[in-house]
Order: C-alpha cells, then structure tokens, then sequence
C-alpha cells in the first residue's frame, strides 16, 4: 500500500515512520521497516497501526542511514507481524529485504519452485517471492539481482529493495504501482506517494511502468529494457508546511 524508503546520512527510522505516517490516510492493516546497519538487516514489524511500530521501535531501536519501510494492505495473507512488510531472502551476507505495493499474479508456481529447491517461507504473502528470487540471483550486484528476477513476475509492482552486499544501494522498480523518487542532497528517497517527502524534498521523478531505479546518497539513475540511462523529468512538487 505505502512505500518509504531512504539513503542518506541521517537516521533513516524517523524519516521513514514520519513518511509512513503520512500515508496513514491511504489505509493499511500493518507496517515495518527494515534497516540496514553493521553489516546486517535489521527488521521490525507489527500488525495494526504505524503507531505500534514507533512503540516496537522505542523498545527494540535501529539504527542506520539505509532503510525500507512499508504500510500493507493485504491481499495475500492476512494482517499479522509476520506477513507484514519487509520480507527478507537469503542468509548472511547473500540477504535481502523487500517492500512491495501490489499483487504476484503467479506467486504460488514461484513458491513451489523455491520450495522444491529447499527454500523455507515465513509468511503467507504473494510478495515473499520476489525477495527470495532477488537473493538467489545475488552475485555481488544487487540491481542486476533485480534486473534477473523481474522478468520472472506477473502481476503489478511497486518495489524497493536493500541488500546486505550493496549497504550503499537502494533499488526500485515500478510496474503498475506507483513509485516516486525523491532528491535531496546527499540524500534520496523512494516513496509511493510524494506526499510521504513533505518536508524533505520538492524535487522528484515519477518513475515508468517497467522503468528501474539505482539510488546512493549521491546520485540515481533511472533504467529500462531500452535503455541504461532514461532522461527522466525532474518535477517539483507544492507543498507547505
Ligand atoms: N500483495 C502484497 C501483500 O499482500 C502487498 C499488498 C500491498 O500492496 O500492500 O502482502
């Protein structure tokens, strides 16, 4: 349903529960985030409000200039911690986390493709493909881990992704889910909805169906099956405090 994410030098959490926050009004069952810091992926999730997530996050903190985060709106699953987003792939440093917007039309052939090949699933959601398609095609280059998996889906998606390998890496893809990336400086963000920026940024790309985003703290780019580098518009975006 909503989608925040962040890369920069702040502390990604608080940017994310406020972004979240912003897309409360959307609807949603449950949220989470995922942080990277250290070396590892950290995850916290909670059914209900964007509120109980901020109350985990009091008692269990995170800390980490990268992050992913997410409000759900179940359609495969029901609401609870475990089915909430993020959604993790792979083990140590192989390990990816995933927000999704949208729907895997053909999940349940994925899932038992990887389930065959031994692989375990927490969750009940259709989105827990994706993240561990994207780990299994994990080589060293998280965007190309992507750029493999993509292909392998039907359905509509609204994706960001962070991986152990890449700390510095925020991918995002869009089809059918809308996905917007915001500019900062020194700073970037991924976001469903420009409304989540408020804030932070008035300058952003609405990406492309089929269009892949590769953002660090400094620069982005903007990729699809034609090209390596899309001249996408820089819009800016009216609000006010
Ligand atoms: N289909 C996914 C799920 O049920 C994503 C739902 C959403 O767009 O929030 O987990």
């Amino acid at each position: 349903c909503g989608i925040v994410g962040y890369i920069g030098k702040k502390s990604a959490e608080p940017i994310m529960i406020e972004g979240l926050k912003r897309l409360e009004y959307r609807g949603y069952d449950s949220s989470g985030l995922a942080v990277l810091s250290e070396g590892k992926i950290h995850v916290r999730k909670k059914a209900g409000r964007v509120s109980r997530l901020s109350e985990l996050l009091q008692s269990e903190p995170v800390k980490g200039h990268v992050g992913i985060s997410h409000t759900r709106w179940a359609t495969h699953g029901s609401a609870s911690d475990t089915n909430a987003h993020p959604h993790l792939g792979g083990y140590g440093e192989k390990e990816v986390a995933v927000v999704h917007n949208g729907v895997i039309e053909n999940y349940s052939t994925l899932k038992k493709q990887l389930e065959n090949e031994g692989i375990v699933f927490k969750s009940q959601t259709d989105t827990e493909v994706i993240a561990h398609l994207i780990a299994k095609n994990m080589n060293g280059d998280l965007a190309e881990a992507v750029r493999q998996t993509l292909p392998l889906l039907k359905g509509t998606w609204g994706l960001a992704v962070i991986s152990v390998q890449n700390p510095n890496l925020l991918v995002g893809a869009r089809l059918g889910s809308p996905l917007v990336l915001g500019i900062g400086e020194g700073e970037h963000y991924l976001a469903s909805d420009s409304s989540a920026l408020i804030g932070h940024t008035q300058k952003v790309v609405y990406l492309q169906d089929h269009e892949l985003c590769l953002v660090t703290a400094d620069d982005w780019n903007v990729e699809n099956d034609q090209s390596s580098r899309v001249d996408s518009p820089i819009h800016s975006f009216e609000w006010t405090n």
